[in-house]
């Protein structure tokens, strides 16, 4: 039977995203009202590896609900990387006596703890926070709203200057590995054509579609694009565009860091409690080694090692709304 938890640590790690401090404030409230010790480990695992740890009480939570980044800050951590990293990190926490984790991250943060929990008997849960909502299990990952309404605000203002003076405009959105943010924004926004890392770009098609638009003199266009698109950003598309029309206006916006911060949406919040919440009702009932995830609005309980890069998930049927919704 599996060990009772009676102090738990909870940590943020990998890239912050909005919402983190309402799922950090859900863990410590949960914890305390079933009579837990919480202690936040600040930093991520490098925190946690230099023993950077503090009790916390439900005070220490309070007014942060609303607001963006991390109050235990986040990390990226090399030495957990190693075993022995790793072990250091096992010996804080059986110093302290710490004998649960909850951990709020990416898919990285998630393979360390798979890591960790099978080298030492230190049960983990996580809890995805990541804007890029590229964990696999889950309709939702913690900031993911957010970022998407933030760039849904930039690229509305920015469609106003755009339509003033009969631009092409390309606007780069966050997502390295993944397009979420670049589709949902897109298409809450009327972009023309969408490019992101998990299709592939019809380029010919595009530059088609505006010598044609320029040819009936409305060259008035929006392309949003992940980072990761195959091309490479918005500036080296908006190369390739240039080189095909010489003479047409082609602005680029790479809206950045932004997405990342901000006063979480609504609904970041709500499941950032609702996520935290369970996370630790998880550790106390001995369900270890898994992260919480939503699937059609229930929890789902899913092992740490299965939350792997969602990929493939990006069906036609979204790009096809995308092109008939734009014709
Ligand atoms: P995210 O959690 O946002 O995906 P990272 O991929 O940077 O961010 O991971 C956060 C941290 O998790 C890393 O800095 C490292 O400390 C730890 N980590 C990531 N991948 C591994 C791994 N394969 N083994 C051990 N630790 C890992």
């Amino acid at each position: 039977m599996a060990k009772k938890v009676t102090k738990i640590g909870v940590l943020t790690s990998g890239g912050d995203s909005p919402g983190m401090n309402a799922a950090i404030r859900a863990v410590v409230r949960t914890g305390l009202y079933h009579g837990l010790e919480v202690h936040g480990i600040m930093r991520g695992y490098q925190g946690l590896i230099e023993d950077d740890i503090s009790k916390m009480e439900g005070r220490s939570v309070a007014n942060i609900i609303q607001r963006g980044g991390t109050i235990l800050k986040t990390a990226r951590c090399k030495e957990f990387y190693e075993a022995p990293g790793r072990k250091r990190a096992y010996e804080v926490l059986k110093k302290r006596g710490i004998n649960g984790l909850v951990i709020i991250g990416g898919d990285g943060s998630f393979r360390g703890a798979v890591k960790f929990s099978q080298e030492f008997d230190i049960p983990c849960v996580g809890i995805a926070g990541t804007i890029d909502k590229d964990i696999h299990g889950s309709d939702y990952t913690i900031g993911f709203d957010t970022a998407v309404n933030t760039a849904i605000g930039a690229i509305d203002k920015i469609r106003d200057t755009m339509d003033a003076h009969d631009r092409i405009f390309i606007i780069e959105v966050m997502g390295r590995d993944a397009g979420y943010i670049a589709l949902h924004s897109g298409i809450a926004t009327g972009a023309e054509n969408i490019l992101i890392p998990e299709r592939k770009t019809n380029m010919n098609d595009i530059i088609l579609s505006l010598q044609e638009k320029e040819r009936r003199k409305k060259l008035v266009n929006l392309i949003v694009v992940a980072e990761g698109d195959e091309f490479g950003g918005a500036n080296e598309v908006q190369k390739v565009l240039q080189e095909n029309l010489p003479k047409a206006e082609i602005r680029v916006a790479i809206l950045g860091h932004i997405q990342r911060g901000g006063s979480p949406t609504g609904i970041d919040r709500l499941i950032a409690s609702r996520m935290g919440y369970h996370a630790v009702e998880c550790l106390m009932e001995g369900r270890h080694n898994v992260f919480v995830g939503i699937l059609n609005n229930r929890m789902h309980y899913i092992p740490l090692e299965k939350a792997v890069k969602n990929k493939a998930n990006i069906s036609e049927e979204w790009m096809k709304i995308v092109k008939i919704l734009a014709s």
